[in-house]
């Protein structure tokens, strides 16, 4: 007998099991995006160095005489805005690496497993990652998968509603929590992670500068093709393993990053 690949008569495969049960609301889609508008907290570098613009939408028809059918409007915003993903080129570690419309499509579908510091960043807006964070993570739950998508959760994302408590800022700098530079060479070194998702402004601590070498995240991650993505929210409804993420970044040729919807696929049976 032939094989039927269009499957006709029904036999259950991960896939149609998978779109039953998404029918079914028993496997949830989380919408793990921060909505993109000219209030969304952004980056704020220092003198004298250049910022990317923020968002907005620039209205070009709406029902009138300019378009009397429809309403259309050109979008105007960085790279790095808002939930958006960090490509190899954005740093100089990378800059012989993947641009963001080059990054193997493989790698932006896969497990997401989330460890939990809030509780700790709760009392240390300036708190770390370590190594021994990660290896106490996997004593309890196993290696960090291959192909996963590390989600460090903090709690920040209660601030993205305002940019000033967001990024944190005093005359010493901005106090939001990072990971320590040897974390940061470990996970890109060490593991088998495809990206690591923070809800912070950005993949490193806010005093990230100060480290050795200055932003260790985005110096070692991307140098070793690994991704960022960053400002997300609703981290808390995701498992700390089981779920499923879906990191999806626009293909803007040379681009070196590109704001992203994140989905993530949770099994409430
Ligand atoms: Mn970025």
């Amino acid at each position: 007998m032939l094989m039927n690949t269009s499957n006709p008569i029904g036999e259950a495969t991960v896939l149609t099991e998978l779109t039953a049960l998404l029918a079914e609301g028993r496997v949830k889609v989380i919408d793990l995006t921060t909505p993109l508008t000219p209030q969304t907290p952004a980056l704020r570098l220092p003198a004298p160095f250049s910022n990317l613009i923020d968002f907005t939408l620039e209205e070009v028809a709406s029902y009138d005489a300019r378009g009397p059918l429809w309403s259309h409007n050109n979008i105007h915003i960085g790279e790095h805005f808002g939930t958006h993903v960090d490509a190899p080129v954005h740093w100089i570690s990378g800059q012989e690496g993947h641009d963001i419309s080059q990054l193997p499509v493989e790698r932006l579908v896969g497990p997401a497993v989330v460890i939990d510091m809030s509780a700790e960043v709760s009392a240390n807006p300036d708190f770390m990652l370590e190594i021994e964070h990660i290896k106490k993570w996997e004593r309890i739950h196993g290696t960090l998968p291959r192909g996963a998508w590390l989600i460090y959760r903090t709690g920040w994302d209660r601030f993205a509603h305002d940019e000033s408590l967001f990024l944190n800022s005093d005359d010493t700098g901005s106090h939001t929590p990072g990971v320590s530079a040897a974390c940061a060479k470990w996970l890109a070194e060490e593991s088998n992670i495809s990206g690591f998702g923070v809800e912070t402004v950005g993949i490193d601590a806010g005093k990230g500068f100060d480290l050795d070498p200055p932003f260790p995240v985005h110096h070692y991650l991307l140098g070793n093709d690994k991704y960022g993505v960053t400002s997300l929210k609703n981290v808390s409804a995701l498992p700390t393993t089981g779920a499923v993420i879906i990191v999806s970044p626009l293909p803007l040729v040379g681009g070196t990053a590109s704001p992203a919807r994140v989905l993530a696929l949770v099994d409430t049976r």
